[in-house]
């Protein structure tokens, strides 16, 4: 298939820091509809590896195609970096990101975090971002909390609306980076569920998590790093169920 039908295509990225790789040498592909989880332990380079493909890292190597679009980079003082910084913007928009934390602009109200973006970025009006954004809210059960600043919402509710955040951006792939791990336990579940939701609608996603019920359940494909490397990948049936990697195998532990 031509690049320019794939939403996401990356190539052989690497990436170092301070001369210590820690991405040595990773590819994917994310066709339309695919859900990608990334697993690994602590440190195995998951985050890096995200952060690459929407550019808050700069692969020191390796190629990155959105729709066809390639990346432009130039070397300038030995040091690779974007050639062009409103395709920076542009991509920015199009893979649109779900961090660990809670990334709501605290100044500002639930809805003002969802216009933000569409209207400053894509240029909508504030009444048909408004519309859209109130509609987002209702599909991630926030409509009541519009106007409440994020100090007033809970983790989950938080994280929910950085979903809509995202969401709003109308993205073509969908970057989550463990968005529930910092939660309290009974506040996972309301925010996995809206992520299922995505997935069954068919959104490209690319999952960095721990939740591996859920990457079992929802994935197309399981990547498994270790040291910045795929140890393994394949179908979750293959990767939970059969797994080859003794590594792999240790690192699920008995329940799978
Ligand atoms: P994971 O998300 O799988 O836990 P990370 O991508 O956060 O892994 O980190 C992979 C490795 O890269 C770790 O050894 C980490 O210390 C290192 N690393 C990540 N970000 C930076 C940075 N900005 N500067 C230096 N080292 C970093
Ligand atoms: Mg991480």
């Amino acid at each position: 298939m031509a690049d320019n039908a794939i939403p996401l295509v990356v190539r052989d990225l690497h990436k170092s820091f301070n001369d210590n790789p820690v991405l040595e040498g990773l590819s994917l592909e994310a066709h339309e509809g695919d859900v990608i989880s990334l697993i690994g332990a602590s440190g195995s380079g998951k985050s890096t590896f995200l952060r690459c493909m929407n550019l808050l890292e700069i692969p020191n190597a390796g190629d990155i195609v959105v729709h066809g679009e390639s990346v432009k980079f130039k070397t300038r003082r030995g040091e690779r970096e974007p050639a062009d910084w409103k395709q920076v913007e542009r991509i920015r928009a199009r893979l649109s990101m779900v961090f660990q934390g809670f990334n709501l602009w605290a100044h500002m109200t639930l809805i003002g975090n969802v216009i933000e973006a569409p209207v400053h970025v894509l240029g909508k009006s504030k009444k048909e971002a408004r519309e859209h954004a109130m509609a987002l809210l209702e599909r991630v059960g926030l409509a009541d909390r519009a106007d409440y600043f994020p100090a007033q919402l809970s983790g989950g509710q938080q994280q929910r609306g950085a979903i809509a955040r995202a969401l709003a951006m109308d993205p073509e792939v969908m970057l989550f980076d463990e968005p529930t791990s910092a939660l309290d336990p009974e506040l996972v579940g309301d925010v996995l569920k809206v992520m299922r939701e995505l997935a069954d609608e068919g959104r490209t996603m690319v999952v960095v998590t721990h939740e591996m019920d859920f990457a079992r359940d929802v994935s197309s494909q399981v990547i498994y790093l270790h040291q910045g490397r795929v140890e393994e990948a394949g179908k979750p049936e293959d990767v939970f169920g059969n797994p080859s990697s003794e590594r792999l195998k240790q690192f699920l532990g008995p329940r799978f």
